[in-house]
C-alpha cells in the first residue's frame, strides 16, 4: 500500500515542501507539498526527481552503507563494525587531544545537516573537545549576508518574506539568477509580475542570465563593483531629495560619515567604476527609491566577495535610506543558498557563533551557553573558520579533520592547499550519505549517513520558516542519521575525557536535540519557545521568532522601526570600495565567474545519479563571449587551456552571448570524482576551484569564488 510523508526538499534555501510516496520501504513517488507555504505544490526539476535519487539503483551503486576504514592512504577502505569504528574514531580524537590540544581538531560541517545535527556537532566541539574550531560550507554561502545583516540591522534575521513579492513596486535583483538557482522563488516573482504588470524588475549581473533576460533593466556591471554601484545610487538618492530624512533621523545612526563619503560617487564616477550608463543607473535609483515597496533579492554574487560585508551592508544602506524596510514588499532579503544554512546559523555552528545568534566573542554569551550545556566553559579563542581551516592543517596545526556531509576536496577555493591539507593531517574522518565523492577518497574513515527520505528533524528556508524534515523508509544498510553519529562519538569521548561526570549528550530522539535548542532560544531574536514538533505537525511550517504566547510567527520583522542594536537604531556603515583580490592584467587578462546550473546541486552527489539532469548540460564548458571566441580563433568545442595563479584546467569552450568580452565561465559543479549514476554519464575532470582564489573578505571570511584572474590559450 502506498503512503505519502511529508517532509522538505533537500537541495536549495527556498525549502519547498513535498509529499514522499512509499511502501514503507521504498520511496516510488515524490510530488510538491501543496500545502507548504513555500511552494503550495509547485517543484522544480531538482525536487521533482528526488524519488529517483533513493532508487535501489541509486542507493547500491551511489551510497555509503558501512562504515569503512582506509589503513594505508591510496588503498581501499576496508568495511568495519560501528561499534568498533566510532571506539577507534574516539581513541584517535582524545589521544590527539591530550598530546596537542583540542586545537588540533577541525569539524567542517554543512548547511544540509538538520538543525538537530548541526546542534550536537557544535556542542561536541564547543562544549565537550574545548574547541572552536567547528565551520561550515555555509561560510561559502552565507556568511557575507550574515555579517552585512548584523552589521547594519544589529541581527542576522532576513527581514523580508516570500508574500513581499506580491507587495514589491521594485525588485531589485543582484548577484542572484533565481530562474535556476531558486526557481520556484522565480515562478513566485513571474506570478507577482503577471498579477502586477507595472512592478519593476531590475537584475544587476555581470552576465545575461535567464534572471536579466526578464528584466525591465539589466546592469551588467564589472566584477567587484558591487559598493560603488550601491554608493552612486545612494549619491544620486541623496542630490534628487528621494531619501526619507526624518525616517533616517528617527531609526539609524551613521548617516552623516556616509553621506560624506558617497559624495565622490558620482555618477560619471560610478559609470566608469562600474561599466554601466549614467542613464541606467540613474534609472535604477529611481525605480528604487520612489517607485513604491522596493525588495532586494541577493545571494552569492554579493556573498562570495573579498568585500563581501561590505556589498551587503551597502545594499542594506538603500533600504535604510529610503525608509524601505518593515513594511510590506520592502527589505533587503538575502536568498539562502542551501537548504538549512538558516538553521545553522541559528545553533551557532560557525566558527565565530554560539548557539541561537549568541556571539563567541562576547564574555557573557559564552558564560550563557557553559550554563546552558552544563560544562565550565565555552572556549574563548576564535576558531579557524573553513580556507583557514584547511590552510591550518595543512601547516600541521590541525592534525584532525572530522568533514560532514560536505565535499570541501571539491568546493573549497585553490584545491592543490586543500588536497595538501587534508594528505598532511593525521586523521581525516567522511561522515557522508555518498560513497562517490572527491573528499571520501582522501578519508582515514569513511561513516555512512542517512539522508533525504530517511532523516527525521527540522530546517529553516530562507524566510525564518522551520519546516520538518520526516522519514519515510529505514536507513539503508548500517547508515545511521548524523546527530546519532555524533551523539556515539561524543558518548566514547566523555568517557575518555570527562570520565565519571554526567553525559551532556543524553538525546533519546531528534526531537529531544530540538527542545534543548528551543529553550537556547528564549529571550533572543529568533526565540522559538512557542513552537514544537506538535505545533508543526498541527499549523504546519513557521516563522520565527514565534515566542510562548504568541498565535503567529512574524512574516516581517522591523515594522516598528526599532532594531536589534543596543540603541534600538539600524546603523550606516562608513565603507569604501575595494578593488578584487586578484583584478585581471596582461598575464591574467580575462576574469573568470562561476556559478549553478538549473538541474544540478552543487558536487553533483546526488543530482549526478541521474541521467535526465544531464539533459540541460551534459559536460562542463568554459563559456566565453563570441568576441573572445573569434579573437582567440576558437570553434565551439574546441579544448582551450584554462590557467589561473593556482592551476590549470582543460574545457571544450562553448559561445555565450550573455557575457561580456573579457569575462568567462564555468560551473562550480563538476570535479574529479566520478558523477555519472546508474544510467549517467561518468567522467574524470578538475573542477574549477583548481583556479579559485582562496581570498576572502575580512570581516565574514567568505571566499571570492565568483572572480579570478585567468588566462586562456587553445589546448
Ligand atoms: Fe527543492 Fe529549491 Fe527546487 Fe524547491 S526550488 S524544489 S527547494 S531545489
Amino acid at each position: 500500500m502506498t503512503h505519502e510523508t511529508p517532509s522538505t526538499c533537500p537541495y536549495c534555501g527556498v525549502g519547498c515542501g513535498v509529499l514522499i510516496a512509499h511502501d514503507g520501504e521504498r520511496i516510488t513517488g515524490v510530488r510538491g507539498d501543496p500545502a507548504h507555504p513555500a511552494n503550495f505544490g509547485r517543484l522544480c526539476s531538482k525536487g521533482s526527481t528526488l524519488h529517483l535519487t533513493a532508487s535501489p539503483a541509486v542507493i547500491q551503486h551511489a551510497r555509503l552503507l558501512q562504515p569503512m576504514q582506509r589503513l594505508q592512504r591510496g588503498q581501499a577502505p576496508q568495511a568495519r563494525g560501528w561499534d568498533e569504528a566510532a571506539d577507534t574514531i574516539a581513541t584517535q580524537l582524545a589521544t590527539l587531544v591530550t598530546e596537542h590540544g583540542p586545537d588540533a581538531v577541525g569539524l567542517y560541517v554543512s548547511g544540509q545537516l538538520l538543525t538537530e545535527d548541526y546542534y550536537v556537532f557544535n556542542k561536541l566541539a564547543k562544549g565537550l573537545l574545548g574547541t572552536n574550531n567547528i565551520d561550515t560550507n555555509s561560510r561559502l554561502c552565507m556568511s557575507s549576508a550574515v555579517a552585512g545583516y548584523k552589521q547594519t540591522l544589529g541581527a542576522d534575521a532576513p527581514p523580508a518574506c516570500y508574500d513581499d513579492f506580491n507587495h514589491a513596486a521594485t525588485v531589485f535583483v543582484t548577484g542572484a539568477n533565481p530562474a535556476w538557482a531558486h526557481p520556484i522563488l522565480f515562478r513566485r516573482l513571474e506570478d507577482a509580475r503577471r498579477a502586477n504588470p507595472a512592478q519593476k524588475l531590475v537584475v544587476v549581473d555581470p552576465r545575461r542570465t535567464e534572471t536579466a533576460q526578464m528584466a525591465d533593466l539589466h546592469l551588467a556591471l564589472n566584477p567587484g563593483s558591487d559598493v560603488a554601484l550601491h554608493h552612486g545610487l545612494l549619491h544620486l538618492m541623496i542630490r534628487e531629495g528621494w531619501i526619507d530624512e526624518a525616517w533616517i533621523a528617527a531609526h539609524t545612526t551613521g548617516f552623516d560619515a556616509l553621506r560624506e563619503r558617497v559624495r565622490a560617487w558620482t555618477p560619471e564616477r560610478t559609470a566608469a567604476t562600474t561599466g554601466l550608463a549614467m542613464a541606467d543607473i540613474e534609472t535604477a535609483a529611481r525605480w528604487f527609491a520612489t517607485g513604491g515597496p522596493a525588495l532586494s533579492l541577493y545571494c552569492q554574487g554579493l556573498n562570495q566577495s573579498s568585500q563581501g560585508t561590505a556589498n551587503n551592508a551597502t545594499l542594506v544602506h538603500l533600504h535604510l535610506a529610503t525608509g524601505q524596510i518593515g513594511k510590506p514588499g520592502a527589505g533587503p532579503f538575502s536568498l539562502t543558498g542551501q537548504p538549512n544554512a538558516m538553521g545553522g546559523r541559528e545553533v551557532g555552528g560557525l566558527a565565530n557563533l554560539l548557539s541561537a545568534h549568541r556571539d563567541l566573542a562576547n564574555p557573557a554569551h559564552r558564560a550563557e551557553v557553559a550554563a546552558l550545556w552544563g560544562v565550565d566553559e565555552v572556549p574563548a579563542t576564535p576558531g579557524k573558520t573553513a580556507v583557514d581551516m584547511f590552510r591550518a592543517a595543512a601547516d600541521g596545526q590541525i592534525k584532525a579533520l572530522w568533514i560532514v556531509c560536505t565535499n570541501p576536496a571539491h568546493s573549497l577555493p585553490d584545491q592543490a592547499m586543500v588536497r595538501a591539507a587534508m594528505e598532511r593531517a593525521e586523521l581525516v574522518i567522511v561522515q557522508d550519505a555518498f560513497a562517490t565523492t572527491a573528499t571520501g577518497r582522501l578519508a582515514d574513515w569513511l561513516l555512512p549517513a542517512t539522508t533525504w527520505g530517511e532523516k527525521d528533524g527540522t530546517v529553516t528556508n530562507s524566510e525564518r520558516r522551520i519546516s520538518r524534515v520526516r522519514p519515510a523508509v529505514p536507513a539503508p544498510g548500517e547508515s545511521r542519521h548524523d546527530w546519532a553519529i555524533a551523539v556515539d562519538i561524543a558518548r566514547r569521548l566523555e568517557a575518555r575525557l570527562r570520565p565519571g561526570r554526567p553525559s551532556l549528550f543524553d538525546y533519546p530522539t531528534p526531537e529531544s536535540v530540538w527542545v534543548e535548542h528551543r529553550e537556547s532560544t528564549r529571550g533572543r531574536d529568533l526565540d522559538i519557545t512557542g513552537l514544537s514538533y506538535a505545533r508543526i505537525e498541527r499549523d504546519g511550517p513557521q516563522q520565527w521568532p514565534l515566542p510562548e504566547g504568541a498565535a503567529t510567527g512574524r512574516a516581517r520583522l522591523y515594522a516598528d522601526g526599532r532594531f536589534p542594536t543596543v540603541d534600538g537604531r539600524a546603523r550606516f556603515v562608513d565603507v569604501e570600495a575595494r578593488e578584487l583580490a586578484e583584478p585581471v592584467d596582461t598575464e591574467y587578462p580575462h576574469a573568470l565567474n562561476t556559478g549553478r546550473l538549473r538541474d544540478q546541486w552543487h558536487g553533483m552527489s546526488r543530482t549526478g545519479t541521474l541521467g535526465r539532469l544531464f539533459g540541460h548540460q551534459p559536460e562542463p564548458t568554459l563559456d566565453l563571449p563570441p568576441q573572445t571566441m573569434q579573437d582567440l580563433t576558437l570553434a565551439e568545442g574546441t579544448l582551450v587551456e584554462v590557467r589561473s595563479r593556482r592551476g590549470r584546467l582543460v574545457l571544450p569552450a562553448r559561445a555565450d552571448a550573455g557575457l561580456q568580452r573579457g569575462h568567462a565561465h564555468i560551473a562550480m559543479h563538476w570535479g574529479d570524482e566520478m558523477v555519472g549514476g546508474s544510467d549517467g554519464p561518468g567522467r574524470a575532470q578538475t573542477g574549477v576551484n583548481a583556479l579559485t582564489v582562496p581570498a576572502y573578505c575580512p570581516t565574514s571570511k567568505q571566499p571570492e569564488l565568483k572572480h579570478a584572474a585567468i588566462s586562456l590559450q587553445p589546448a
